[in-house]
């Protein structure tokens, strides 16, 4: 049965998002356009494990939280070193 509530989401990708969107401000690569950021998200999530899970609406900021705590140090981590990566050797011209 199918219901519509139901979502599979990457916890680790919605907390790479986060991480990047707080963290951005701050970045001083000469360039800050979309392709920049989005290669930022990908070199950090290649160093992530993925977090599959299945919830329905009203479960997701629980289960996100509980997996926050476990894992928001090594995710800033990581985003702060693909920023690192990206600042240094763009992906573009
Ligand atoms: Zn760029």
């Amino acid at each position: 049965m199918i219901n519509d509530n139901m979502h599979l989401k990457n916890f680790t990708e919605i907390l790479v998002d986060e991480a990047i969107n707080k963290l951005w401000i701050n970045y001083d690569g000469k360039c800050k356009c979309d392709r920049c950021r989005m290669d930022i998200k990908a070199i950090a999530l290649n160093h992530l494990p993925p977090k599959y899970t299945v919830t329905d609406k009203g479960e997701v900021f629980a289960k996100l939280n509980s997996f926050k705590n476990q894992i928001y140090v090594d995710i800033t981590k990581e985003v702060v070193s693909a920023m690192e990566t990206v600042k240094r050797k763009p992906s573009h011209e």
